[in-house]
């Protein structure tokens, strides 16, 4: 892509990630909450390496990639700043790309298996990583999208703590995709979050809310948005490429 496309594409991503933050902005004074403390993770899934490079251009720390294979290729395209930009893993988990992906990113939001987790943290070490953040993915909804149920994710996040190397963070969950079920299933994770809270040390993400629902994870809690749709557009493709 031209150095002219580029800085376009940075200008629009720029207008759209304002236009965001006023919406967060918004939402928490409706809910009585501060915006500082919701942050927001890009997700760049289906784009190429020039949009996480306008998301880094318009200030935004966090990237979140759903396939390893992708990730991969994209982030040896971006010229990383010298301050962090965190990389988190926000898709499914395969237990044979665990070891690969625990050594490519720095937060795997998506953890609901134990065999994964040890795949992970070994993953860590054999990469030299001391320690890697995770969270767990809580499932709140019918749809088939894994997750641990929200009863168990208390006792599934102290049995990660036991990993040398994975660090529980917090507590991730996808919304359901009909929208009248959202707040009781936004709901479901918020008392699942706090209750790992007050028992597992370090925790201190719900990662909740996308392009449709931020609104419902704001007045849930969130205090993590992954947002794609309303900062680039569109996704021309969902499917991993080739594996
Ligand atoms: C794609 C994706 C997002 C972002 O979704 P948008 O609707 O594009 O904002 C957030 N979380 C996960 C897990 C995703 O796969």
């Amino acid at each position: 892509m031209s150095e002219q496309a580029g800085s376009e594409l940075a200008r629009t991503v720029a207008g759209s990630l304002a236009r965001v933050r006023a919406r967060i902005q918004r939402e928490c004074e409706l809910a009585g909450r501060r915006g500082q403390d919701v942050s927001l993770v890009a997700a760049t899934k289906g784009f190429g390496a020039e949009v996480i490079a306008a998301a880094i251009a318009a200030n935004l720390t966090d990237i979140g990639e759903n396939y390893y294979q992708e990730a991969d290729v994209k982030f040896t395209r971006v010229a990383w700043p010298t301050y962090p930009v965190r990389k988190h893993f926000i898709g499914r988990l395969q237990r044979n790309k665990a070891r690969r992906i625990a050594a490519l990113f720095d937060v795997v939001q998506t953890v609901d298996d134990l065999a994964v987790a040890a795949q992970l943290d070994r993953g860590a070490k054999e990469a030299g990583k001391p320690s890697l953040d995770v969270f767990v993915q809580a499932n709140i909804s019918q749809d088939d999208r894994g997750g641990v149920p929200t009863d168990s994710c208390v006792a599934f996040a102290a049995e990660l703590s036991r990993f040398e190397a994975l660090r529980p963070r917090g507590l991730m969950a996808v919304g359901p995709r009909q929208s009248g079920a959202v707040p009781d299933a936004f709901g479901r994770a918020a008392r699942a979050y706090d209750a790992m809270r007050a028992v597992v040390p370090g925790i201190e993400h719900l990662s909740l809310g996308m392009s449709n629902d931020m609104g419902e994870a704001i007045r849930a809690g969130s205090t993590m948005l992954r947002i794609g749709t309303a900062l680039f557009g569109e996704r021309v493709k969902e499917k991993e490429p080739v594996r």
